[in-house]
């Protein structure tokens, strides 16, 4: 993931404040408290109906398996590390998904002088469904902590908790709930490669690229990408781009989040442009959204550890991801 809080850069706020929760919540109240003798909602409206039932993803067993990859150490393409990740991803991937398929890939980075071997990983459930959907995540970290201020810190690599193996995690046990209950419809669960290689923006999103580019028998209808979305203190605004391209796909997120009880953890309003793997897709043709909580404090830092975050942000997205399948037919 790549963002700026500058203007000269590709990502920026959206100009003017941004909407809080407590502006949203007096838009709605004002009007009711202005009418005098106006029965206001709470006693005229019925009861709101309970969360709707959340779904069997375990937020434990996904946190286990971004601890399970913040083990290996930093997972940037050319370590032993990345190899050693991709061997976990298909095992962990395998025994509960139809048709597992690898992508691989080379790359070539002149100014480092190395031709990176970089792997795009597909998990397909019900092959045969007419309609096909994706959710979609980087499992590589970053070669660089760009954000740290000391130097020598700069130049090191990252465990990448949040900014790799959240989106990694959700997705593997997103592949065990599935199994347990089928959706209608085909879901493709895509771990895409060489995300974070940098430092800058043309050597980036290279996974994503590749497979906009290749996507062969497994272009889906839409996608959804999930990245950095296992902060503690989660915080998941609709993404400028995803909203101005795909407004009805945010909507049936931020629904599906709202009847789970879910609404702390996915504020409704739009925040942030974030440039990151959805726009290679959405350039291709195959729309996509980004989830992406960016008000991560450890971003590209030597402190993105297991510790920032946590089983119940899995579960948010987790439940809410299924959601958003299980309604489609
Ligand atoms: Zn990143």
């Amino acid at each position: 993931m790549s963002r700026s809080k500058t203007a000269s850069r590709a990502s920026r706020p959206l100009p003017g404040p941004p909407l809080t929760k407590g502006r949203v919540g007096w838009g709605l109240l004002l009007p009711l408290l202005l009418l005098p003798g106006c029965r206001t909602r709470s006693q005229n409206a019925p009861a709101a109906p309970p969360p709707a039932a959340r779904s069997a993803f375990s937020g434990d067993v996904a946190y286990g398996m971004l601890q399970a990859q913040c083990e290996l150490g930093p997972r940037p393409p050319q370590s032993p590390a990345h190899e050693r990740c991709k061997a976990l991803i298909l095992r962990n991937l395998k025994p509960y998904v139809d048709v597992t398929v690898t992508q691989p890939f080379t790359f070539r980075d002149d100014a480092r002088h190395v031709t990176l071997a970089l792997t795009n990983i597909l998990g397909i459930i019900n092959p045969q469904a007419k309609r096909k959907v994706m959710l979609f995540t980087h499992w590589d970290t970053r070669p660089t902590a760009d954000q740290e201020l000391d130097a020598a810190d700069k130049k090191k690599p990252i465990v990448g908790a949040d900014d790799g193996a959240s989106g990694t995690a959700v997705l593997l046990e997103l592949a065990h709930v599935f199994h347990q209950k089928r959706p209608d419809v085909c879901v493709e669960l895509l771990f895409v490669d060489g995300e974070d290689w940098g430092p800058g923006e043309d050597k980036m999103y290279l996974g994503a690229i590749h497979f906009a580019q290749n996507p062969g028998p497994y272009r889906p209808e839409y996608a959804i990408l999930l990245d950095m979305i296992g902060d503690k203190d989660l915080d998941i605004h609709r993404e400028v781009t995803s909203q101005g391209l795909h407004p009805e796909l945010n909507d049936r997120v931020w629904n599906a989040a709202a009847a789970l009880g879910y609404g702390a953890q996915f504020p409704n309003d739009t925040k942030w442009q974030i440039s990151d793997d959805h726009d290679s897709f959405n350039r291709a043709g195959i729309p996509a959204i980004d989830l992406i909580d960016f008000d991560y404090p450890y971003w590209h830092t030597l402190q993105d550890t297991a510790d920032k975050c946590s089983p119940q942000s899995l579960k948010a997205v987790g439940d809410v991801m299924a959601q958003v399948v299980y309604d489609e037919r």
